[in-house]
């Protein structure tokens, strides 16, 4: 395939080894494969702990959580704002969990950091150069999603955009694309895995959730993205689904099924 490879530093050619990055001790990329699980948004206090308990209790070893939530709507709950990334960070210390939640501007980057120990770029914001470039500047991890109707080319330099900036800790989530499918919300991309990991040394993580966008797909499209190499998962899992204060409910597994899937996965890989 002909690609322009006009990024660098995302590049395996420019960096052979796989890129693992090291979290207190929690290793992302290489041979281990990582698990975030959480609700969509960060909804209260007793809500996110109660979850994080969960999350620790299946073997997960990263709780994810909006507190900043990006709608495509302005009239949807935006999420709980600042007080969420408090409660996340006590939750994520009270159980043991490293966390992940999303920042979607500049001006809130250095705050989250703070509290978060990984920042999570979300798919609408892929190209948001500003946001990138001053993702850059810190060391703090970096999720960052694939925009819905992005090439690998394009997200790549996106990934390059933080890497250029100094940060050289940077892993790509592929989250579904649009298609032409309406059944599911997006189609989960899973060429995407092998793709990357070819063309890049960062660690490739797949969302089941979103790549979906339904509860009963989720597992066998998490086991799918394991088989085909992925690096870790992002899975929505809530205690309560149906009454989630965003949309994403009926695409959140329900606690025993993450654990039984994190149970199912042992045997595909070892999650370490
Ligand atoms: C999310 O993780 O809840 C989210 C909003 O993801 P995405 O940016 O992939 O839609
Ligand atoms: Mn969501």
């Amino acid at each position: 395939i002909k690609i322009s490879k006009s990024y660098k530093l995302a590049s395996r050619d420019f960096h052979p080894e796989d890129t693992v990055i090291d979290i207190k001790g929690v290793r992302i990329g290489g041979d281990n494969l990582v698990i975030m699980g959480g609700p969509c948004a960060v909804e209260s206090a007793a809500q996110i702990d109660e979850i994080a308990r969960l999350v620790k209790a299946a073997g997960g070893q990263v709780l994810r959580g909006g507190a900043f939530k990006p709608r495509t709507g302005p009239y949807s709950f935006q999420g709980v704002g600042v007080e969420g990334l408090q409660m996340m960070r006590e939750a994520g210390e009270k159980h043991g969990l490293l966390t992940i939640t999303e920042v979607m501007t500049p001006e809130y980057v250095d705050i989250c950091a703070e509290h978060a120990d990984i920042l999570q770029v979300g798919t609408r914001n892929m190209q948001n150069f500003d946001l990138l470039r001053k993702l850059g500047t810190i060391q703090t991890p970096v999720l960052l999603k694939r925009g819905f109707s992005s090439t690998y080319d394009e997200f790549l330099n996106a990934a390059e955009y933080i890497l250029a900036g100094g940060n050289p800790n940077v892993m790509l989530c592929e989250r579904g694309i649009r298609t032409f499918e309406t059944y599911t919300r997006n189609t989960l991309d899973l060429s995407a895995i092998p793709v990357l990991q070819g063309l890049s040394h960062l660690p490739v993580i797949s969302d089941p959730s979103h790549g979906t966008g339904r509860r009963e797909l989720v597992e066998p499209m998490a086991k799918a993205s394991v088989a085909a190499g992925a690096n870790g998962l992002i899975i929505e899992m809530h205690t309560d689904p149906d009454n989630s204060m965003t949309g994403d409910g009926v695409q959140s597994l329900f606690p025993d099924q993450f654990a039984g899937l994190l149970k199912d996965l042992e045997r595909l890989a070892p999650i370490v």
